[in-house]
């Protein structure tokens, strides 16, 4: 046994921290665990479930709206906002049980403090004011919004964390950012009933996902009543005499709104931390630099998830976390896998992506053919609703390999979390052909696209 407190210290209860903190009790290591806020961390109490429930809650008024076509009558509907920070609350915080619970049942112990390195062995218990030694340390300390401190007023801003809290539901927001974030908070908001407006630097929203999906997500977005404006900036942002807010934006345009809510990345929590006392080396963004393994340049210090900038999704945390426990305990080197992702934007309509965008695929294999339908689901027929659904494959010619798959419409990020297998699995085109279709469903047409679209052949469209 060794002479340390503990076998593994782990800085951080939020999704790696605390799945790495379980498994490894469950392995019979001593284990410790700080949490400075809340566990559960990001994803649990600000980041996708809550934002999941306020999609959910978004999404009635074009069910309300959808129901006449097939015959229902539904009265005015009226929403309380109170009521789903209230309902959201109690889900978070019945999570937030399980997931202590879940490192104590394995035997670990909590500490609900912040938690800071001393040197490469000890850790600093704030709460408690005192230090205890371990032989392992893991850093999964997460990230945070980008403050954005260049811009002016930006004091009068809000952020997701923020979003999520409210006192009242505003009348008129602008969110500045057009990442997975921004583009899910406007959608909220806009169903939501509240006048929302997308305001993004870059010339495309969601610039990494496939421009058919991104280009189709805009429009329709604009189509409900988003007001988008790309290539511009918010300049300053300056409180009212009437407690509203005016954003002044870089095209001229100023915006009368009561909350300013900036989706500009997110930065790794690594301030303050101690890692220059345990000689950890950071990046040039503050994320702590890692080898395939997840371990730093101290031998035994490692650290997984967000504070990585890998790549900033809850499964990879956890996944990063199992494969830190296999290599560090186990004695089975084990390094994650960061290849084809499957992921979603939960926007209305939901995009569901996997695998190799056409402009990736086109810069990177000789001739690629693209697959494509847009039609519109059976379920918008009766509701009226003009809303078109995407569907497309990128697959290389001289393999057949399926390289992406992207679905813009209903359901899609569940649909690319199975589309995820195949194309993990490498499978062809023929493996989609002789699949047989499900019918009537919207995905039976991932398996009936039988004829490419169209080609492209070392960066040019062939006829
Ligand atoms: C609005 C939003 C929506 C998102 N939606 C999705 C989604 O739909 N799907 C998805 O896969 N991902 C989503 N994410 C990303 C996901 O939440 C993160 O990738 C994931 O939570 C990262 O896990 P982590 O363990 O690295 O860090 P975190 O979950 O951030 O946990 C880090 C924890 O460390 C704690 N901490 C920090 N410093 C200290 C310290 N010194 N001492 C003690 N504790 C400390 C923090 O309080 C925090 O609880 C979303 C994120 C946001 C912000």
């Amino acid at each position: 046994m060794s002479s340390y407190d503990y076998d593994l210290f782990v800085i951080g209860g939020g999704s790696g921290g605390v799945r790495a903190a379980r498994v490894a009790a469950g392995l019979g290591k001593r284990v410790a665990i700080a949490e400075e806020f809340r566990f559960g961390g990001t994803c649990v109490i600000r980041g996708c479930v809550p934002k999941k429930l306020y999609v959910y809650a978004s999404q009635f008024p074009e069910h309300f709206a959808d129901a006449a076509g097939y015959g229902w009558t539904v009265p005015e509907a009226r929403f309380d906002w109170p009521t789903l920070v209230a309902n959201k609350d109690k889900e978070i915080a019945r999570l937030e049980g399980l997931y202590k619970k879940g490192v104590e049942g394995a035997g670990g112990q909590v500490f609900q403090s912040r938690a800071t390195l001393v040197d490469a062995h000890t850790v600093r218990i704030e709460a408690e004011d005192r230090t205890v030694t371990a032989d392992q340390i893991m850093i999964a300390t997460g990230g945070r919004p980008n403050p954005h401190l260049a811009l002016p007023g930006h004091e009068h801003c809000i952020f997701s964390n923020e979003a999520f809290d409210l006192p009242e539901l505003p009348k008129a927001i602008m969110i500045a950012g057009g990442g997975y974030i921004a583009v899910e908070f406007a959608n909220i908001f806009h169903g939501l009933g509240v006048e929302t407006t997308l305001v993004y630097r870059g010339k495309e929203i969601l610039s990494r996902f496939d421009m058919d999906l991104r280009r189709g997500l805009h429009e329709t977005m604009e189509k409900k009543g988003i007001r988008i404006f790309c290539q511009t900036v918010g300049e300053a942002v300056d409180r009212r005499a009437d407690g509203r807010l005016d954003v002044f934006l870089s095209n001229g345009e100023r915006l009368i709104v009561d909350q300013a809510m900036l989706a500009l990345g997110r930065l790794p929590n690594t301030e303050d931390l101690g890692l220059e006392k345990a000689g950890v080396e950071i990046g040039k963004m503050g994320e702590i630099v890692v080898d395939d393994f997840s371990r730093t340049n101290v031998e035994n210090i490692w650290a997984i998830g967000d504070v990585t900038n890998r790549v900033q999704l809850t499964p990879v945390a956890i996944h990063e976390a199992m494969c830190f426990v296999e290599t560090a305990f186990k004695n089975n080197q084990t390094k994650p896998d960061h290849d084809t992702i499957a992921t979603a934007v939960f926007s209305q309509p939901e995009i569901g992506t996997v695998g190799l965008s056409e402009d990736e695929a086109c810069a990177r294999f000789e001739e690629i053919d693209i697959y494509r339908a847009a039609f519109r689901p059976m379920r918008n027929v009766l509701a009226g609703r003009d809303e078109k659904m995407i569907m497309k494959l990128v697959v290389d010619k001289a393999t057949d390999r399926v390289l992406g798959a992207h679905i813009l419409g209903p359901d899609a990020g569940e649909m690319a979390q199975l589309l995820g297998i195949a194309v993990k699995a490498r499978l062809g085109k023929q493996d989609f052909d002789r699949t047989m279709a499900l019918h009537p469903t919207a995905a039976e047409e991932l398996v009936t696209m039988y004829k490419p679209s169209y080609s492209i052949r070392n960066g040019q469209r062939a006829a």
